[in-house]
């Protein structure tokens, strides 16, 4: 029998296919990690947006990772739409629980066109339970402002953020640079170091489920063994071409391409 590195992804489905949990699984077989999921919430969407959100219930997630962790395990896992500080609190203690390492938090709060994907009342619990937990964290400058309370406008505001986030307990924090202006420069902070890495921005709206995809690139590669530098290296390789090659979906922000 062939043994594979495993990951999980905690998060919610966009009915559309282009991000959450739809983004995370196309990620993980791409790069031959064996996926799993907990959905934390429904989303019905597509490339003009998103019409409806129904979360599931306490129970239903916390089951969900409960049947995973009693039989299959995981080698990294990570969050997404969470929705709910009642859902933060529990998947936070099912990480205790079953004491899985490698847990990459993506902190989905407001979709591109608005809608509302994590409670405001939620982002307090996300800070008290959640990010002691994480290995890395992997905020757009948008919520990286809202967790923080910083306005970032150059490079440096970013850093004082990566700082900020990672005296809240976060091993590795990337704060990504989609949302500035010029080349796209994402910046990892370990503590003790900062790490740029660049790219060409590329001017398209097809753009939908790039942060879950970065994150779930991520997650796959430290499932694999990968050390953080490396595993950041490679989702934004994977991201850029994913950007880069452009498939014809839909009639608004289209999705990314997962096997370019
Ligand atoms: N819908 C779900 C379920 C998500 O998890 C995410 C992730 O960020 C989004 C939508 C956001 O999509 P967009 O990249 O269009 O902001």
């Amino acid at each position: 029998m062939n043994k594979i590195a495993k990951a999980l992804t905690i998060a919610g489905s966009d009915s559309g296919g282009g991000a959450g949990i739809l983004a995370d699984i196309k990620t993980f077989q791409e790069l031959e990690v064996f996926g799993m999921s907990a959905i934390t919430a429904i989303t019905a969407q597509n490339t003009l947006g998103v019409q409806g959100v129904y979360p599931l219930s306490v129970e239903a997630v916390q089951q969900q990772i409960k049947s995973i962790g009693e039989d299959i395990g995981t080698d990294a896992l990570k969050t997404g739409m969470l929705f709910s500080s009642e859902i933060i609190q529990v998947v936070a203690e099912q990480i205790k629980h079953y004491q899985w390492r490698n847990v990459v938090v993506d902190p989905v709060m407001i979709a591109k066109g608005g809608a509302s994907l994590l409670q405001r009342e939620a982002i307090e619990a996300l800070k008290k339970d959640l990010l002691p937990l994480a290995t890395v964290i992997t905020p757009n400058i948008p919520e990286a402002e809202l967790l923080t309370g910083i306005t970032i406008k150059r490079l440096a505001d970013r850093q004082k953020a990566a700082q900020y986030l990672w005296d809240l307990g976060v091993a590795h924090v990337v704060i990504k640079g989609g949302h500035g202006e010029g080349e796209l420069v994402d910046l990892l902070f370990d503590g003790k170091e900062f790490t740029e890495y660049r790219s060409e921005r590329i001017q398209t709206k097809n753009t939908h489920g790039t942060g879950c995809t970065f994150a779930a690139a991520v997650t796959a590669e430290l499932a694999k063994g990968r050390e953080v530098k490396e595993a950041v290296q490679v989702a934004k390789d994977f991201i850029q071409a994913a950007v880069e090659n452009q498939i014809e979906v839909g009639h608004g922000h289209g999705p990314t391409n997962h096997w370019a």
